[in-house]
């Protein structure tokens, strides 16, 4: 026989803590309050098995449930002394629901359930309260005809306002027993109205109306939607908690209340809640009447004058703080708990590991490692890495007025604000002045670049959250608002309409990357704190992780960031985005559309002093470190020139016949860019390119190694290599720089030379590759389009349904796709080390920062992985969990 129900209360329980599957969170946890010896009010639990039952089988019950309800009803009348429907001494109930994951958007609980016209009279005579027992009895019908019935709430508002209009009375409270019976005949008469028929007063009808309510909230629309943006799947199911009533309603001496053991915001150890005395649960959510504080340090701080529960029910205060130290160190964890008092007697209604923000959750698990709770790993495991990203840029000071302007995707985090510019060259230029701007465009392209690097947030009207302004800005850890669609720019006025204003070039405004808002003026932020708690749990974390962890950067501000970060080294700089900078990309152009080798050399002979400077510079930022820098990637078109005139200038820098130039851009144009001539292709078809870079990274290495005493090992990284044979012609023209330029110096040059492994042939091909290459690099972001043949930029528009359909899991973008992706690399690794044993492995892309993508990286064994400067924390804290339950999971 199937046990489907499971009994609290009175000391003990059939439950424990650890069965959240079956008796979801509430349920789970109200059976180890009872066996912990906690005043609960007894109760059972119906499991969700049975909710999965009756989706099964067309909304019907296992045979047997009724049966075993019944005597989980009688158990708590045994232990209460009442019965369900006793007209002498009648049980009332709660009824709540209670997922595995606690779920808004479930049915609300009813309380009082058990009362008809009989029990209402037994309970006023056992209470001697009619006007208690009147105001549950209406709280009932009001709670279960809304909740259980669906006839909405405001119908019983309505007749309870007019009511009180035609007495003149204000408050609820100024309401007799004579006044709430009056009420309820009225609440009947409109549910009949309503409904067609008549309230239930058939307590067992009652019961089982309200149990079928939760589990049909199951599948109703809020659940549903709830669901799916917490990625909880159906089969689930939710339990059923039944349970005896106790009373915060019987009078001054009555209360009811939540509290949190530590504060949810600041995790501060300090007792954190609200009560009200006199009132039913409902009453604490519902905001009607203004909560008191728990503590006396509370209730000073907040300057209230309504007693706090210190204050106004001493003995029952410290009894509940003795239970919340107890719950607190059996849970090991920081708890979220609900409480009703009756006439003085403290009962236990939830407790629950608390919600709390990221900052709170730092200081907690310091603390509670302190305090010897809990361990460092534990501790480290606390922490969601992803959600650190809230701590790691300038945000809006959450208590500072705001005026919303627009509303986009939060796109990437952090917050900023500056004088609105309205073009790239602009946002440049008045950088240059010392002055802060948000680039605002309809949308940005590569040639942007200068100008999302001089502004300080980027504000755009159109493209998702994988658009060319998203990715970038996320990469180079600006605040960015992408798709912003109610906004209207006009960039011949130089101006936007936003919330029906006009704003000019020059105003100012602040996006909030974090939230996708737009707001106008300043708005006070706040800075992020990298030391205290932050600090300490990323020491611990490090002091457990195997896994490095890089940066991606290729700007002097990038590589600081990195740096203080606590990357250790640059594990991918990519150079295009020095050939967009300034009067470069002209030169850059002339390379591209020079008619032979002689020409090129002459445009290049241009760029190699300043590529040299910036390489100078990075060095010496990430002195002593190891630098990967990969040679010219993308596809040329994001080169070429666009309109005429751009068009002319190339033609007179090169001599040459605007026509003949003209032909030329048309001759390169490219039907399928990401799969034509980029990546090394380029260093084949023009070899002086990779020469020229591969001499400005020696001579530079060099030059900063002479500055600084510590010379960084230039990591030489060849990009989309499919064969040996490339990677082994690009080599030897490396190599030949590299003995030409220690011959010029007279200096000693330690370099490597290395690949990216983003092509599917590749990671096949990695046995034979490593015989040649010195490291891998897998490049994520291409192995994922190539092993999809999924374009990521035209992905938008159908991958967000397959994510939604459950075709994928999630967004192989953004995490990982281990089974496929996954795959490649594992294979691309193991045949690398076979030939190569000491071959460094890392990955670069988007999913280097990603927590799963990460845990994926150590379990397969690279060396590093490398992600945009703000999210190396999160990648450090990653790499540490992947690591401790990795050796969890080898111990068993
Ligand atoms: P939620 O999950 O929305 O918090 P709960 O089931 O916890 O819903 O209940 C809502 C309110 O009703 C809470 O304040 C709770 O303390 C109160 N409550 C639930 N069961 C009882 C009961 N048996 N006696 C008194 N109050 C109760
Ligand atoms: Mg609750
Ligand atoms: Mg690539």
């Amino acid at each position: 026989m199937t046990q489907w129900v499971y009994s609290f209360g009175g000391r003990s329980a059939e439950g424990e803590a650890g069965m959240k599957n079956l008796l979801g969170g509430k349920g789970a946890n109200l059976a180890e309050m009872s066996s912990l010896g906690l005043p609960v009010p007894p109760g059972f639990t119906i499991t969700t098995e049975v909710c999965n039952y009756y989706y099964d089988n067309a909304e019907s019950y296992p045979a047997d449930l009724r049966e075993q309800a019944a005597a989980a009803v009688s158990r708590i009348g045994e232990i209460t002394g009442k019965g369900f429907g006793d007209t002498e001494n009648p049980l009332l109930v709660s009824v709540r629901s209670g997922a595995r994951a606690s779920m808004p958007g479930m049915m609300d609980t009813v309380l009082n359930l058990g009362l008809n016209d009989e029990t209402v009279e037994a309970l006023a005579k056992n209470s001697g309260d009619r006007r208690f027992a009147y105001d549950s009895y209406r709280r009932f019908i009001q709670m279960y005809s809304d909740v259980v019935l669906g006839v909405e709430h405001h119908n019983f508002e309505e007749i309870l306002e007019l009511y009180k209009e035609e007495r003149s009375l204000t408050l609820d409270t100024d309401l007799g027993a004579d006044d709430w019976e009056h009420i309820v005949a009225a609440f009947k008469v409109r549910v009949e109205e309503e409904l067609g028929s008549s309230f239930p007063l058939d307590v067992n009808e009652q019961l089982w109306g309200a149990i079928g309510a939760v589990f049909g909230s199951w599948m109703n629309q809020r659940a549903i939607t709830y669901r799916r943006l917490h990625e909880i799947p159906a089969t689930w199911g939710t339990a059923v908690n039944v349970q005896a009533m106790v009373f915060g309603n019987m009078g001054e001496d009555s209360a009811t209340g939540v509290a949190f053991t530590r504060n949810p915001s600041t995790g501060e150890k300090a007792l954190y809640g609200e009560f009200l005395i006199n009132a039913q649960g409902e009453d604490v959510v519902a905001g009607i009447r203004t909560p008191q504080d728990l503590t006396e340090a509370a209730r000073e701080a907040a300057g209230s004058d309504k007693a706090s529960l210190e204050r106004a029910m001493p003995e029952t205060f410290s009894e509940f703080v003795g239970i919340c130290d107890q719950l607190e160190n059996h849970y090991r964890d920081m708890q979220d708990l609900e409480f009703t008092v009756e006439q003085g007697k403290l009962w236990m209604l939830q407790t629950r590991s608390g919600k709390r923000t990221t900052k709170a959750a730092l200081k907690i698990a310091v603390d509670m490692a302190a305090e010897g709770l809990i361990t460092q790993d534990e501790a480290v495991l606390r922490i969601d890495a992803g959600a650190l990203d809230q701590l790691l840029h300038p945000m809006i000071d959450p208590d500072a007025p705001r005026t919303i302007i627009a509303n986009g995707l939060p796109a990437s985090p952090g917050a900023a604000q500056g004088e609105i510019v309205f073009n790239s060259d602009d946002a440049e230029r008045l950088k240059a002045e010392g002055r802060a701007v948000i680039l605002v465009r309809v949308e940005t392209s590569p040639e942007d670049i200068h100008g999302m690097h001089a502004a300080e947030g980027i504000l755009t009207t159109r493209g998702g959250m994988t658009s060319h302004a998203a990715v970038v800005a996320r990469g180079m850890g600006k605040p960015c608002v992408s798709g912003a669609g109610m906004l209207r720019i006009n960039y011949a006025k130089g101006e936007m309409l936003a919330a029906g204003r006009i704003f000019k070039e020059g105003d100012i405004i602040t996006v909030d990357g974090s939230t996708g808002q737009v707001l106008e003026g300043r708005v006070n932020m706040l800075q992020p704190e990298l030391s205290g708690d932050f600090g300490q749990i990323m020491e611990w974390a490090d002091s457990r992780r195997v896994l490095g962890v890089r940066a991606n950067a290729e700007t002097p501000l990038d590589a600081r960031a990195a740096r203080e970060f606590g990357a250790e080294g640059i594990g991918l700089s990519r150079t295009e985005h020095m050939f967009f900078d300034g009067d470069r990309i002209t030169s850059v152009r002339q390379m591209i559309l020079a008619d032979d080798e002689a020409g090129r050399r002459k445009a290049l002979d241009k760029l190699l002093p300043m590529q040299r400077e910036d390489f100078i510079e990075l060095f010496e930022i990430m002195a002593g470190l190891p630098v990967t820098i990969r040679l010219l990637d993308p596809p040329l078109h994001e080169f070429l020139p666009h309109d005429a005139e751009e068009i002319a200038e190339v033609a007179e820098g090169l001599g040459a016949d605007v026509d003949k130039v003209t032909a030329r851009v048309e001759l390169l144009k490219e039907l399928n860019p990401m799969l034509g001539h980029r990546g090394c292709r380029l260093g084949i078809s023009y070899p002086e390119i990779y020469e020229m870079q591969a001499q400005a990274i020696f001579e530079a290495a060099a030059e900063a190694a002479k500055k600084t005493g510590q010379p960084v090992t230039p990591e030489v990284m060849i990009p989309l290599i499919a064969t040996k044979a490339e990677f082994d012609l690009l080599k030897e023209r490396i190599d030949a720089v590299a003995d030409k330029v220690r011959a010029d110096k007279g200096v000693e040059i330690e370099y490597q030379t290395g690949t990216m492994i983003e092509l599917p042939r590749a990671c096949l091909r990695a046995g034979e590759i490593a015989e040649s290459a010195e490291f891998f690099s897998f490049g994520t972001n291409d192995l994922t389009q190539t092993a999809f043949g999924i374009s990521r930029d035209d992905a938008a528009s159908f991958l967000g349904t397959y994510v939604e359909k459950g075709l994928l899991e999630a967004d192989p973008f953004i995490s990982i796709d281990t089974g496929g992706v996954g795959e490649l690399v594992s294979i691309g690794c193991e045949r690398g080390r076979a030939v190569r044993p000491d071959i460094k492995l890392g990955i670069c892309g988007e999913h280097g920062g990603d927590p799963a993508s990460v845990r994926f990286c150590h379990e397969v064994g690279l060396t590093y992985v490398s992600c945009s400067p703000y999210r190396v924390p999160i990648a450090r804290l990653a790499a540490a969990q992947a690591a401790i339950a990795g050796d969890a999971g080898s111990t068993d």
